[in-house]
């Protein structure tokens, strides 16, 4: 640990004795090395849940500028507070990445603005470079997805700003609606996304059905902007702001360079709401390989381990759930889950001649030494296609409407009181590999 970090660290954990939840939990006095840091306690998303809303206050609440929450399997909510300088950071570290904002760019920020932070950061970013925004927030009863299409055409919108399964969402919609996505849009020069995993597969399915490039970055609601990607292509660590550690499954110790494991993050800058060895909840690796910006450290995030398919003490996350996935000759939405010491992959037919074989299924099998079981189903089974075409005065909420707008990945044919009640979280996800556009 360099003497600069090591400086930031000890003046991040005085600060962070400063609140009720780590007064006595972080020793007083300077560490000296990285093994004594590793010695300090974790802090986990239950302990922000059960310290929420002011446990982890480290300023006077005078300096308190902004608030967000975020909602929780298990229920309350986890928030996080930043001052005002923090804000300005946490768009400065936006625009220290790759997507450019400019004063000729419209960006159409589709991020849902409710209490979640990465809209209201993106937002403050494009504004930051004099870019133009158009603040639509998720999909709600003012702004269904048929209207986002036609202010996409309208208004030449250059960047749209959203969740990776909402660009495909879009995308579809554009095309039910007579649009050709290449020629009707060509103000767009790029996306950008956030809020969830974006696997290999799915960016290459963005990109060949907008045409044009996605920059992706990863936050999280308690720390905001954590990794940015770069004009090249790579994400990397904001370790200026960050220590971050990725660990084995027991905690222990770091895995290998290149190897996946939970990752751990300490806030080095942050003042309201100063975070000790948080467990995001998120499966990332860390690359060593030079970057063309200069930069020598790149960062994977495979999703978070709640959306991983577990089969006896075997972790399947969404990364390899998908690698399966693509072996297979379909192109519609999919949701895995658990099945009888194996995985059950729940498939939307598009085609008659969608078909999988036993041989198909065999070579999975034996490749990825479990069982795999496969069912189609009807197409707009996992996500109603009907729902994307509804106007503003059609759209009425239902019961869960919200928070299946929070959880793009899960079928809308399960209720939310299923979810809760069994706790069975399923995956699903959109695979256009034969998508002609
Ligand atoms: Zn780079």
């Amino acid at each position: 640990m360099n003497e600069n970090v090591l400086k930031k660290l000890n003046e991040t954990l005085t600060q962070s004795r400063k609140s009720h939840f780590n007064k006595n939990r972080i020793p007083d006095r300077k560490i000296v090395s990285i093994e004594e840091f590793k010695r300090l306690p974790f802090t986990t998303k239950d302990d922000i849940i059960n310290n929420s809303p002011n446990g982890f206050v480290c300023v006077p609440k005078k300096e308190l500028y902004q608030y967000h929450d975020t909602f929780s399997f298990s229920g309350g909510s986890s928030v996080s507070w930043f001052t005002k300088s923090e804000l300005i950071e946490c768009a400065k570290k936006i625009n220290s990445g790759g997507i450019g904002f400019n004063e000729d760019d419209r960006v159409l920020v589709r991020f849902p603005y409710a209490l979640s932070t990465t809209a209201h950061f993106t937002h403050i970013a494009a504004q930051m470079k004099n870019a133009c925004v158009i603040p639509t927030s998720s999909k709600n009863n003012i702004t269904p997805f048929t209207r986002i299409v036609y202010m996409m055409k309208k208004l030449d919108v250059t960047v749209l700003a959203t969740m990776p399964i909402q660009a495909l969402l879009i995308a579809e919609t554009a095309q039910m609606m007579g649009y050709n996505i290449k020629s009707d849009f060509t103000a767009l020069r790029a996306i950008y996304t956030a809020g969830e995993a974006l696997t290999p597969t799915m960016r290459k399915s963005i990109e060949r059905m907008w045409g044009v490039p996605i920059y992706d970055y990863f936050s999280t609601t308690e720390v905001g902007p954590v990794m940015i990607e770069c004009e090249h292509r790579n994400t990397h660590p904001l370790d200026e702001n960050f220590l971050f550690e990725v660990l084995d499954e027991n905690l222990d110790k770091e895995v290998e360079a290149g190897k996946t494991g939970a990752l751990a993050i300490t806030t080095l800058n942050k003042k309201a709401t100063p975070l000790i060895r948080y467990l995001t909840g998120d499966r990332a690796r860390i690359l060593y390989k030079e970057c063309a910006c200069g930069r020598k450290i790149s960062m994977e995030i495979e999703g978070r381990k709640r959306d991983s398919v577990i089969v006896e003490d075997r972790e399947f996350d969404v990364w390899i759930l998908e690698e399966m996935v693509s072996y297979l000759p379909v192109n519609g939405m999919w949701l895995s889950i658990p099945y009888r010491n194996g995985i059950k992959f729940l498939i939307e037919k598009h085609a008659d001649d969608d078909e999988v074989t036993e041989e198909m299924i065999k070579w999975l099998e034996e490749n990825y030494r479990v069982p795999v079981f496969v069912d189609f189903v009807e197409k707009g089974s996992l996500h109603s296609r009907y729902e994307l075409l509804k106007k503003e005065n059609e759209f009425k909420y239902k019961d869960n409407e919200f928070y299946m707008e929070y959880m793009p990945y899960y079928s809308k044919s399960i209720s939310c009181a299923e979810l809760f009640n069994k706790k069975i979280l399923y995956r699903t996800n959109i695979l256009f590999q034969k998508w002609k556009v």
